[in-house]
This record gives C-alpha cells, structure tokens and sequence, in this order.
C-alpha cells in the first residue's frame, strides 16, 4: 500500500477566527505529529464561488499561512502549500472529469445547498458543479490515505473513493499485467512468492478475507518491493488491475465547536467571530459585550446557562470545577454575568499569547513565510508528479 498520508485544505478567506482554530486548525497541528500531513491553501476553490472578485484571494492566502503558523502548524513537521502553485491538480481535474458521471456531482449535497445558501451569486457553472472533483483530485493526487472532515463532508470523501475505483477499474489494466506482477511475485523471494500465491487462490477461490489481510500485512512488511510492484501484487491479489489511486478515509474529527459572540456559527460575515490574533482588549471588549440568557435582566434574576451563548464558550474553555461554579451561580442568581464571564477571556487571552508570539516573526519578516512555501509547493509537486507519471501511463498519455 501506498504510506499513510493526510490531506486537508481551507479556502482563503483572510485573517481566521477562533471558530477555524477550535474546528480545524487544532486538529490539524495533532495530526502533524502522528502522520506526514500536507495542508493546502485551496485558492481555485475560491474562484468556484468567487470567480467575479478575485481581488482578495492572494492577501487573505498569505493572512491565512500566518494564522496557521500562529496556531501551530509546523513546518518542519508537515507540508503548507498553495494549490494552484502545484498545477498537477487541476491536470488530474481535468482528466478525472473524463470519466466522472454528471449524476456523482448533481448529487452531492452541498451542491444544492451553496447555490442555496449564496442565492446572490450565479453558481450555474461549470467550475462550481466540478468542485467536489477538483477536490477530489487535490486529495487522490496524494494517494492520501485520511481526510479530516466534518460530518457534512463525509459524501464528499464518499465520492472520492468511488472515482478512485472507477480510475483504477478503468485505467488499472495495464500492459502486461499478469507477467509484470508474477516478476513481482519472484521479487518476494521463494518462501514468501509461495505463500502469496496460496493466499491469493484462497481468497480468489473460497473469498477467505483472512487470507486476503494476510497477504496484505505480508506485503507491508516486504521491504525490497519498489513502490509500484507493490501495488501491482495489491492489484493482483484481488483481481488483474493495479491501483493507482488510493481511495481515502474519512478522518471524523471530535472538534469542539465554537459558536459565534451570539450563539450562531462563528463567521466574521456575521459580525460574530473573535479573530485568531485579537487584541487582548478587544476580546475583553467582545465578550464583556455578549449576549446572555435574556431572562437575566437584573443582577438578582435567576438564569439557565443552556440559553446563554457564554455557556458554550466555557464547554470549551473552562473546566469542571469552573463550569459547576457557572450552573450553580447562575441558576441561583449567586454571579454575575460579567464575572462569569472572566475566566473565558481569561482562557482566551492565554490561548492565544504564543499565537500572537508565534506571528511576531513573520509579521517582521514576511520572506520566511514566503520561503516555506515555496518548499511546500516544491514537495507538494514532487509528490504530485509522481502520481501523475502513472496516472498519464495508465490513459496512454506517456508518450515515451
Ligand atoms: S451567569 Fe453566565 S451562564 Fe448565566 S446568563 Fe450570565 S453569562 Fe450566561
């Protein structure tokens, strides 16, 4: 199998708040240390949407790599890059688009929803009904084993699996397969050549899936096999068609989420958010000014923190201790709002000291971020191209 890798991406949308960081970004800097990562500015996927303004897109991708830097991404751990600097992606777009059935895209839900929920805008094109492929093609051309998504995306990362099958039963046959894998096969070495043929007649013959994740594990561990023999004997072992591309999973994430100053999604469109790198006397201003339960018009009203929007700002920020001290306090009229308020800006303001430290830098020198991306995209593309070399062999496009 190819290594495990992840795949994640955010459209530029300027300076991140406190939603993007509880939601995504905390996620991703856990995952930089246990998998290698690749996360991505996905400037085309604001054009899908934005294609009539596009003014924006290059300022609000270099505030956003500046934010997840502030949050923690590291670059010595995983790999930032812009998407429409690795033009790969939109190659494989473009060829994934051949075979893809109109009906996968009609059918995904947000589909529908977005041209909905951004009535204002024309979305009757051809970029924004194709943008759960170029999706699926930023992910795919990674051979990305994990996606972290929300619930909501999990038909998308569905979609994805099946265009990769679809790829490799179309294009998986390769010129000649069969002598190409059986030389593979020697290349296990006598003993091992042996048992994977056994294993391979048992689950073709009896279907034995316990023969089959044997096989598997035996060709993990066969440290000689170049990559692409690999593959053919995974290919071989369940039919004659190599993979080329791997279909990913869905990686659920348990991200808390953070609603907005109001209770509603955080969106800085809403006037809501908290931003990533807020001055400290502005998040002090902002949550001194939240709204609470209305029933607690004076200080002596009793109140429910389950109708209070700063109630769930302490489901994520404050601790058992704290939070029993705000049921009880509120529900007897024994605090106050505003002092019960203090310990999330306190929180807040703690949370986010090293972002705002972890910022100085490249606020002072601007070329740092530039050069880490650069190497992102230079590793990005690598890794890209690779695929690609299969992917243009597989549809007879080598041209050799
Ligand atoms: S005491 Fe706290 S939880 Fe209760 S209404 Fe006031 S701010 Fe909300």
């Amino acid at each position: 199998m190819y290594p495990d890798r992840v795949v994640s991406g955010m459209r530029p949308t300027g300076a991140l708040h406190l939603g993007h960081y509880h939601g995504a970004l905390k996620n991703w800097v856990r995952l930089q240390s246990e998998l290698p990562c690749l996360f991505f500015v996905a400037d085309w996927h604001a054009l899908t949407t934005h294609y009539d303004d596009p003014s924006m897109i290059e300022s609000s991708t270099w505030e956003m790599l500046i934010d997840w830097l502030a949050a923690g991404v590291d670059p010595s751990q995983a790999t930032l890059f812009i998407q429409s600097k690795v033009p790969e992606h939109a190659e494989l777009h473009l060829l994934l688009s051949m075979a893809t059935p109109l009906g996968w895209l009609e059918r995904v839900p947000t589909y529908k929803d977005q041209q909905e929920k951004l009535a204002d805008r024309d979305l009757a094109t051809y970029g924004f009904l194709g943008y759960p492929l170029l999706q699926a093609a930023d992910v795919l051309i990674y051979r990305a084993s994990q996606v972290p998504v929300g619930d909501d995306q999990v038909p998308h990362i569905e979609m994805m699996r099946e265009i990769a099958r679809r790829f490799n039963h179309l294009y998986g046959k390769e010129k000649g397969f069969e002598e190409k894998a059986q030389e593979a096969v020697k290349k296990l070495g006598s003993k091992r050549a042996k048992l994977y043929n056994e294993l391979r007649t048992q689950f073709q013959q009896q279907g034995s899936e316990d023969a089959l994740g044997q096989a598997k594990a035996m060709l993990d561990d066969a440290q000689n096999l170049s990559m692409i023999d690999r593959e053919r004997l995974f290919g071989f072992l369940e039919g004659s068609r190599k993979l080329i591309l791997t279909e990913p999973q869905a990686l659920l994430t348990e991200a808390s989420r953070l609603p907005g100053l109001d209770g509603q999604k955080m969106s800085k469109s809403y006037g809501n958010a908290i931003a990533l790198r807020e001055d400290k006397d502005v998040v002090t201003k902002k949550v001194r000014t939240m709204p609470t339960d209305p029933a607690r018009v004076r200080r002596t009203d009793p109140g429910d923190p389950d109708k209070c929007p700063v109630w769930q700002f302490h489901l994520v920020y404050s601790d058992d201790a704290t939070r029993q001290w705000v049921t009880k306090g509120c529900r007897s009229a024994g605090i106050g709002c505003l002092e019960c308020k203090q310990p999330v800006i306190d929180a807040i303001i703690r949370e986010q000291e090293p972002m705002h430290e972890r910022a100085q830098q490249y606020l002072d020198d601007p070329s740092l971020v530039r050069a880490i991306v650069a190497d992102g995209c230079d590793h990005a593309r690598k890794l890209a191209q690779d695929t690609m070399r299969d992917v243009r062999e597989a549809m007879g496009l080598s041209y050799n």
